[in-house]
């Protein structure tokens, strides 16, 4: 039978997965991306993880009609080309080259929340949805859109940019060059970052110093992650909370824009960050209440992602088999 590769190339880890034309996963292994051994090492690692898969399934290699690549940043997707990846350190990698020549398959490169839509969309929680934004919480911000039963592309495939969205126009500078962008107040790293801060102004006195973030994080900031933030509000840590809080306002902020612009029946919650819920959530949906036109705001479903850390993957191997080229 015919079935794809999907991988999912992250800063920190990457998910490979064989994954049928339905969207079904036949099989899947993470493994850490070790981007600090540089882009050769990673991909020929990443080679040997696809080849593992492979061997384990019936037909092998003689299987393989693609594989589809979903990975963060800036892509030439018509040449197959991460142009500048911050979070792998990689400018200009020709990973789709490097994967066709090995495997010899037709290989397709995606952005990975572009991907993740379109998973969640044909295989997840927003199947039947003509009109479905996927958002993706987790190092940073990510989107994608189908409207009116097709996916947003954009003219060079990088639409749905939503953590770039400009959240505050005097607020601080992100890396991508913009002001106050979304993914600096509502992402994984920004829920760390301040749980860092208040940790770090624990120890100098300015804030109490007996809340449970503290403790959990032994009084060292550097061990703060969005996950300790989260651990220290369900603990009743008020600071935590108040950090949780903030971050579901600004995600609410950035979701108004989003839904005035493109009238969404259902969105699609993604990111490991997405599973702190209610503490992020029920503030960005409060400020949704409060601020979207009623119109625009009725018909909306937030649902979680049904296919959580594979739809990234489940994606990429679906746009590859569905591709023309
Ligand atoms: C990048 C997006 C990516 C998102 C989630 C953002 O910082 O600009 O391309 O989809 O992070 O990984
Ligand atoms: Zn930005």
């Amino acid at each position: 039978d015919n079935f794809y590769v999907g991988i999912d190339l992250g800063g920190t880890k990457m998910l490979a997965a064989i994954v049928t034309g339905d969207g079904a996963i036949i099989a899947k292994e993470e493994i850490p991306t070790l981007a600090e051994q540089g882009q050769e090492a990673v991909l020929d690692r990443l080679g040997s993880l696809i080849e593992r898969l492979l061997a384990a399934v019936p037909g092998g290699r003689s299987g393989l009609h693609g594989i589809g690549v979903a990975t963060a940043g800036t892509l030439d997707t018509a040449n197959g080309v991460v142009t500048l990846a911050a979070n792998l350190g990689w400018r200009d990698v020709a990973v789709s080259a490097v994967l066709a020549d090995r495997f010899g398959c037709a290989v397709r490169l995606e952005n990975d929340a572009t991907a993740a839509a379109v998973g969640e969309w044909l295989a997840g929680a927003g199947q039947g949805a003509p009109d479905c934004i996927f958002v993706t919480i987790s190092t940073g911000i990510g989107g994608g859109i189908i409207s009116g039963g097709r996916l947003v592309a954009g003219v060079n495939h990088n639409a749905g940019e939503l953590g770039h969205i400009t959240i505050d126009g005097n607020g601080p500078l992100c890396p991508c060059g913009n002001v106050g962008c979304l993914e600096l107040y509502a992402s994984g790293t920004a829920i760390g970052r301040r749980g860092a801060e208040h940790v770090r102004r624990a120890a100098e006195g300015a804030v109490p110093q007996d809340g449970a973030l503290v403790r959990l994080a032994g009084g060292d900031p550097n061990r703060v992650d969005a996950r300790l933030v989260a651990a220290a509000a369900a603990e009743g840590d008020a600071g935590a909370s108040g950090i949780l809080r903030e971050a579901g306002r600004a995600l609410g902020i950035g979701l108004v824009s989003i839904l005035h612009l493109l009238n969404p029946q259902v969105v699609v919650l993604g990111g490991g960050a997405s599973h702190i819920g209610e503490p992020l959530l029920g503030p960005m949906r409060e400020i949704i209440e409060q601020r979207c036109l009623p119109a625009i705001r009725g018909p909306v479903q937030f649902v979680a992602s049904a296919l959580g850390s594979s739809a990234g993957a489940v994606g990429a191997a679906l746009m590859m088999s569905r591709s023309t080229n």
